[in-house]
C-alpha cells in the first residue's frame, strides 16, 4: 500500500493512558490493524470512525491511536461489554469488524495464577511484584502476538452513521444554562435541560 501511515508508538499511549496494561495493548492491536487494512492517507483523524463495544482501558489506546474522540463525533461508545472494535473508513466506505479471539488466560496462562494470587487475602508483596511483572508480560504478549491469532478479523458492511452536526443550543427555563436544542426536553411549553426535567419527573 502507497502511502502507508505511520503508527504512532506504544508508549504515546502509555503516556496518555497512564500505565502499562493488557487493555490498552488490546486496543493499540486493534487501532494498528484497523489502520493498516482500512487506510488509504495519513489524515485518519477525519476519515475514520471507531465503534467501540466496551469502556475499558484499550478505548483510550484507540483515541491516541486512530484519533477518533467523542469530542470529533467519530468514537461510538455501545455498552456491550465486549471486546469487539468496528472501525469505518467514511470515505471508502469499508468497515472492520475486529473481535478478541482469545482469553487473557490463554494468551499468558501464567497471568491467571499470579492474579489469584495477588488478589487473595494472605498476598504478600512479593505476590503483587510478581503480578506487575506477569501483567507487563502479558501486555508484551499482546504487543507481539500476529494479529489474526489475537484476533477475528472480518471485513463487514455498515451503515456509516452520519458525521457530528452543530446543534442550536436554548436557555433552560429553570436553571438558566445552556443546552443543545436535540437534547432539550418540553415542560409546560418551555425547554428545559435533562437534570432540570428529571428532578422535576420525579416529585
Ligand atoms: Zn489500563
Ligand atoms: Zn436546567
Amino acid at each position: 500500500m502507497e502511502n502507508k501511515v505511520n503508527i504512532i508508538p506504544f508508549s504515546e499511549v502509555t503516556k496518555f493512558h497512564g500505565h502499562v496494561c493488557p487493555g490498552s495493548a488490546i486496543g493499540y492491536r486493534a487501532a494498528e490493524t484497523a489502520i493498516n487494512e482500512l487506510s488509504s492517507s495519513r489524515s485518519i483523524d477525519e476519515e475514520f470512525l471507531a465503534i467501540v463495544e466496551n469502556d475499558s482501558c484499550s478505548v483510550d489506546a484507540i483515541q491516541v491511536v486512530t484519533g477518533c474522540t467523542f469530542g470529533k463525533g467519530n468514537l461510538i461508545f455501545k455498552d456491550h461489554g465486549k471486546q469487539v472494535y468496528t472501525f469505518v473508513n467514511r470515505k471508502t466506505g469499508d468497515a472492520l469488524r475486529i473481535s478478541l479471539s482469545k482469553g487473557i488466560d490463554e494468551i499468558n496462562p501464567e497471568f491467571g495464577k499470579v492474579r489469584q494470587k495477588a488478589f487473595s487475602e494472605s498476598a504478600s508483596s512479593e505476590d503483587k511484584i510478581k503480578f506487575e511483572n506477569q501483567k507487563n508480560k502479558l501486555s508484551e504478549n499482546i504487543l507481539e502476538m500476529p494479529a489474526d491469532e489475537l484476533f477475528k478479523i472480518e471485513h463487514v458492511k455498515i451503515e456509516i452513521p452520519q458525521e457530528a452536526r452543530i446543534f442550536p443550543s436554548v436557555k433552560c427555563a429553570k436553571c438558566g444554562e445552556m443546552v443543545a436544542e436535540h437534547r432539550a426536553r418540553v415542560e409546560n411549553g418551555n425547554f428545559v435541560c435533562i437534570p432540570c426535567f428529571e428532578d422535576y419527573s420525579r416529585t
